[in-house]
């Protein structure tokens, strides 16, 4: 069993994507042109925000957020202390200093009440000024804009929705990737909407922001080539990656999303009363990134892995570590008991094979295996 059967996926698409490719290898024209154009503007039609703008990974993308905002030494940016590396890495090549704020036990993502206590005090020792929050879509599911958005107004701090997992989702008629004052997502492989390598972007309504990112991620360029007004960075994406995008980007609009939604509640049908499903706040749609259940411990998660593993079920621990505990921030101070959600999860969170193209059949084996792990 695949644990997110990219394979599948592929053999579905070849037809579409293979001579789309082939074009391009014999257009010669493999760093931006049309087919880039035309991914931004279906991609921002979708979120429905103004602009979209590629580069080369989802890191990029938010590392190019921060930086056209003018982020840097001395800045406080606050983020989930339960998420991907990245979240916090690329406010760190800024300069600025990352805030480790703790998340919700239910959606696993940024707990408002948290953030606003991490404001006060940063606010209060007056080292580092609050000036941005980064609030991540983990697995799918947006965080809680709805009270993020007047939170970060009323505070003065920029919001920036990290949507790698969670193109797709939305709240209500709002898809994700259209919150806060920017959004990005990758496009690594694995993600929601995946390339056959590296790719990320960038979203937002404000004009004068995207015109500084587009100009970043080209060496800075000004109004002509080799007219560079500012140090900037080379974070593209290929024209290959992005016809092999429009490709998959119709099928996860057109079929993926729904399949993907199907069999996620066909896990919860079947897991109704073995072990603890992921919770979907009312109004929300996931993207389903990835499907996590949670364990009582580590004890027993360790347990349902080895027997999972041992009937050839994959499985996957996202995340094992907190953002505090890993060994590139131990310099930073942190008060533990503030971000014990965070830490309790990294002990018994357990993501499940899923992916638009898993049958029934191996759903059940997932659910029986799993009852058997759990003498449910
Ligand atoms: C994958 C991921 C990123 C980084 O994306 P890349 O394209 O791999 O650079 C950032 N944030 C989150 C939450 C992610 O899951």
């Amino acid at each position: 069993m695949e644990f997110r059967d990219l394979k599948s996926q592929y053999l579905a698409l070849k037809e579409a994507i293979d001579p789309r490719v082939m074009e391009i290898m014999g257009s010669a024209q493999f760093i931006g042109g049309k087919p880039v154009r035309e991914l931004e503007e279906m991609l921002a039609d979708y979120v429905g925000v103004k602009h979209c703008i590629s580069c080369a990974n989802g890191t990029d993308a938010l590392m190019l957020v921060l930086k056209a905002w003018g982020i840097g030494p001395g800045d406080a940016v606050f983020v989930p202390d339960f998420t991907f590396f990245a979240s916090a890495e690329a406010v760190s090549v800024t300069g600025a200093t990352p805030v480790f704020v703790d998340v919700l036990e239910d959606t696993f993502n940024l707990d408002p009440k948290a953030l606003e206590q991490a404001i006060r005090k940063v606010r209060a020792e007056g080292r580092l000024t609050p000036k941005a929050v980064v609030a991540v879509d983990l697995f799918g599911l947006a965080a809680d804009y709805p009270t993020l958005e007047p939170l970060c107004r009323r505070e003065g701090l920029m919001l920036l929705e990290d949507g790698a997992q969670g193109f797709s989702g939305a709240i209500g008629d709002r898809r994700n990737c259209s919150f806060g004052d920017a959004a990005t997502t990758s496009f690594f492989p694995a993600k929601p909407l995946g390339c056959y390598g590296d790719g990320g972007a960038v979203f937002t309504n404000d004009d004068a922001v995207a015109a500084l990112i587009r100009s970043l991620a080209v060496h800075g360029k000004g109004e002509e080539k080799y007219d560079n007004v500012r140090i900037g960075y080379n974070s593209r994406l290929d024209t290959i990656q992005a016809v092999i995008l429009q490709e998959k980007f119709k099928a996860l609009r057109d079929y993926e999303l729904d399949d993907i939604t199907g069999a996620a509640a066909n896990y919860d049908d079947l897991l109704r009363g073995v072990a603890q499903t992921p919770i979907i706040p009312q109004g929300y749609t996931s993207g389903w990134a990835q499907y996590t259940i949670k364990c009582k411990d580590e004890a027993q998660r360790d347990h349902v892995m080895t027997e999972l593993k041992a009937r050839g079920i994959p499985t996957m621990v996202y995340y094992p570590k907190p953002m505090h505990r890993q060994t590139a921030y131990a310099n930073l101070a942190v008060n533990e008991a503030e971000l014990a959600v965070s830490t309790d999860l990294c002990r018994r969170v357990l993501a499940l094979p899923l992916s638009p193209y898993i049958t029934p059949a191996d759903q059940e084996a997932v659910a029986a295996a799993l009852k058997d792990a759990l003498h449910a």
